[in-house]
C-alpha cells in the first residue's frame, strides 16, 4: 500500500499532524498500537486555553473537568505562594475524549486511523518503507514522508540513529473522590521527601482530584513517593480526604529540549521529537504546535517534491525555532535551575519571591506555554536574580 503520509503514533501529537496533512488533501494512514485512541490514559488534562485555540481542537462541553484560574506553591519547609487571577488559563480536560476528539478531526479530514497496529521497522531510500504488524500479520507500507509520533521512547527515532532525549522524567498520578481545594487552583509541592527533582501537585478536577508526582532519580519508583506524599506530607496530606482511589495512570516525559527533530523523509513530533515544556513537564500544546508546523512543512514537502533534510531543516526546524525555540530553552533553564537547589534554597527563593512580588509577575502572563517574556522580566527583579545568580552562570 502507499500514501503520502504515514504517522506513526495515535496520541495529540500524531493525531494533529494527520489531520492538518489530511485536511490538505493528502493520502493520510495513521497508525497506533494500541485497540483504543486515548487508553491508556497518561496524562492530568491540564492545557492552557490559549494553547487549546492555537491548536484548533473544539471540545465538547463534556471533555472539560474544570476551569484553573491560579497556582498555589509550596517549598519543601512549607513556605506558600499564590498567583490567582480571575481569569479562565487552562482546562483540566478528560484526556481520552481529548485524544478521541482529535481522532474523529483526523478522520473527518480524510485521514485513514489503523489501531492494533504497530511500526516495526523503517527502511529509507527511494521512498520511506515502514513494516507495519497487526493481528500477527506482517505489511510493508510506502510513504513519501513519515511522521514519527511515537512518544518519549520514539523507536523511529533511534532507528535512525537520531538522538533521542537523555533525561526523563517518570510521573505518576492517581485520582482521588475528593480533597479540600479550591476548585479553580492547581496546587505544585516541591521538595525531595515527596518528588526529588520535580515536584508534586493536587489538581482538582470537577468532582474529583488528582494527585500526582514527577520524579527524577531519588533511589524509589514513583508510586513510592506518591504513597508517601499521600499519607505524610503536613499540607497535602491533611487536605487529602478522599481515600477511595478511582484510577491510577503512570507514564514518563522528556525533559531536555529537542535536538534532532527531522531527517531525510522524517519528522519528529510531541514526546517523540522533545517539545515539552522541561520546568513543567506539560507537553500536549507544544507538541501539537510542532505536529501542526510538521504538517505544514510536510505539505510543502509533497508539493515540491523535495523531501530531503536540507529541506526540512529550512522548512521544520527554522519554523519550530522561531515559533517555540526560545521558550522550550527557558523552560529548560527553569528546569536546570529548580534541578540543582537543595531543598533550604529552594526554601529561600520562596522567601525571596514573596518578598518581590513575584506572583503579582506571574499573572500578568495568560499560561505556562511561553515563560520568555515573563522570565526578562523576572531578570529585572534584582534580589531574585542575585538569589538564582550562580546557576543563571553555571547555564549562560
Ligand atoms: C502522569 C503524566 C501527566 C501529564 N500531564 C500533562 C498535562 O497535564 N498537560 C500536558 O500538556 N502534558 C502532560 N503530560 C505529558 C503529555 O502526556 C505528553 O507530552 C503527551 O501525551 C505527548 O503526546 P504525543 O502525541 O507526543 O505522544 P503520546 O501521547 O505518548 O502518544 C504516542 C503514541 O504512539 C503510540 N506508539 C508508540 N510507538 C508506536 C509504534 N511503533 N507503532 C504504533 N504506535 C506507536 C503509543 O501507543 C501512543 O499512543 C503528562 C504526562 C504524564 C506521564
Amino acid at each position: 500500500m502507499r500514501f503520502d503520509v504515514l504517522v506513526v503514533g495515535g496520541g495529540p501529537a500524531g493525531l494533529i499532524a494527520a489531520r492538518d496533512v489530511a485536511g490538505q488533501g493528502y493520502d493520510v494512514l495513521l497508525v497506533e498500537e494500541h485497540p483504543e485512541i486515548g487508553e491508556p490514559v497518561q496524562c492530568s488534562g491540564l492545557f492552557s486555553i490559549r494553547g487549546l485555540k492555537q491548536l484548533e481542537v473544539d471540545l465538547p462541553r463534556r471533555a472539560i473537568a474544570g476551569v484553573i484560574r491560579g497556582g498555589r506553591f509550596f517549598s519543601p519547609g512549607g513556605e506558600e505562594l499564590e498567583a490567582y487571577s480571575k481569569l479562565d488559563r487552562a482546562y483540566v480536560v478528560e484526556r481520552r475524549l481529548f485524544d478521541k476528539e482529535l481522532a474523529k478531526q483526523a478522520a473527518r479530514a480524510g485521514a485513514r486511523i489503523a489501531l492494533k497496529t504497530r511500526a516495526k521497522g523503517l527502511r529509507l531510500g527511494e521512498k520511506a518503507k515502514v513494516a507495519l504488524e497487526s493481528s500477527g500479520r506482517e505489511e510493508v507500507v510506502e510513504a513519501e514522508v513519515v511522521i514519527a509520533a511515537d512518544g518519549v521512547r520514539s523507536r523511529v527515532a533511534s532507528q535512525l540513529g537520531l538522538s533521542t532525549p537523555r533525561r526523563i522524567v517518570a510521573a505518576t498520578q492517581v485520582e482521588v473522590e475528593s480533597a479540600e481545594v479550591e476548585e479553580d487552583i492547581a496546587e505544585l509541592y516541591f521538595g525531595s521527601r515527596w518528588a526529588p527533582n520535580f515536584y508534586a501537585w493536587l489538581l482538582p478536577k470537577g468532582e474529583v482530584c488528582e494527585v500526582g508526582v514527577c520524579v527524577r532519580g531519588g533511589g524509589h519508583p514513583p508510586r513510592v513517593y506518591l504513597e508517601r506524599f499521600m499519607r505524610e506530607h503536613p499540607i497535602a496530606g491533611r487536605k487529602i480526604t478522599g481515600r477511595s482511589r478511582l484510577e491510577y495512570v503512570k507514564g514518563a516525559f522528556p525533559v531536555a529540549r529537542p535536538k534532532d527533530t527531522f531527517a531525510e523523509r522524517v519528522l519528529l513530533v510531541g514526546d517523540a521529537g522533545g517539545f515539552v515544556k522541561a520546568s513543567t513537564g506539560g507537553g500536549v500544546i507544544t507538541g501539537g504546535i510542532s505536529a501542526r508546523l510538521a504538517a505544514r512543512a510536510c505539505c510543502l514537502a509533497l508539493e515540491e517534491g523535495d523531501f530531503s533534510a536540507q529541506f526540512f531543516r529550512e522548512n521544520y526546524e527554522r519554523a519550530w525555532k522561531a515559533e517555540l525555540g526560545r521558550e522550550l530553552e527557558v523552560h529548560e533553564l527553569i528546569r536546570r535551575v529548580f534541578d540543582s537547589l537543595s531543598d533550604s534554597e529552594i526554601d529561600a527563593l520562596f522567601k525571596v519571591a514573596r518578598e518581590e512580588d513575584i506572583p503579582s509577575l506571574m499573572v500578568k502572563f495568560p499560561d505556562t506555554d511561553r515563560p520568555y517574556e515573563f522570565f526578562m522580566q523576572l531578570l529585572e527583579k534584582e534580589r531574585f536574580v542575585r538569589a538564582i545568580e550562580r546557576f543563571l552562570r553555571l547555564e549562560i
